[in-house]
């Protein structure tokens, strides 16, 4: 894996000349279901009322705490919702493009918890991740996600996060407009069908959509 070289492949940022703002590169998060992953039960909300547990994960409703599996046949449950996190989603392969350019160094962040672990693992092979990825992150334990991220996002000072859920978004960023965590922090949304109606400054519908605006951002 390449390691990092400061100050090459720089880029000014607000219109300033070249010399006059040189920073190292931008470094962006990617969360894993449902950004790097399409996830298609993601849209399919009449399956989250029967599993009542699984109401806060699919329908991004904002809850004081995010839901813990604790019985097995919850975690069961659990997991089998994350192997329909099935499908690549489009736009990988730009952002691994963008990525061997050099113009940003992209790292994989989910908030699976532990237990998840083998599907993770499983998922960080087939999509051969660490070829894109910098570093490839899990829950591993057990935080709050929203939390998690946060962490992960000052822990690795990264400037854009990418990620799907508007619960977590919300926590994140709780103005909507103005995200909070690090300082200057700017959370990308990919929203779906049904958050049609909410406002939010960086909303996408796709990792194409998304992999498009960095591609626009770092070209010059
Ligand atoms: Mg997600």
């Amino acid at each position: 894996m390449q390691k990092r070289k400061p100050h090459t492949n720089s880029y000014t940022v607000g219109g300033l000349k070249p010399g006059k703002m040189v920073r190292s590169k931008l470094k962006v998060g990617f969360d894993l279901d449902g950004v790097i992953l399409y996830n298609p039960i993601r849209t399919f909300r009449p399956f989250a009322s029967f599993f009542k547990f699984l109401k806060p994960y699919l329908f991004h409703e904002n809850a004081e705490s995010f839901y813990f599996p604790n019985s097995n046949l919850e975690k069961f449950v659990w997991r089998q919702l994350h192997k329909t996190s099935f499908k690549v989603a489009d736009g990988y392969q730009m952002i691994y493009e963008l990525v061997k350019k050099g113009l940003f160094d992209a790292y994989l962040i989910t908030s699976r918890y532990d237990f998840l672990k083998r599907d993770f693992e499983y998922w960080v092979k087939k999509i051969k991740a660490k070829k894109i990825f910098k570093g490839c992150y899990y829950n591993k334990t057990n935080m709050q996600p929203n939390q998690y991220k946060k962490h992960m996002i000052n822990k690795l000072r990264l400037d854009y996060f990418v990620e799907d859920n508007w619960g977590i978004i919300q926590k994140l960023s709780p103005k909507g407009r103005s995200p909070s965590g690090r300082n200057g922090v700017k959370i990308l949304w990919i929203s779906n069908f049904f958050d049609k109606n909410i406002q939010y400054k960086y909303k996408f519908l796709s990792l194409q959509e998304v992999a498009d605006y960095f591609k626009k951002l770092l070209s010059f």
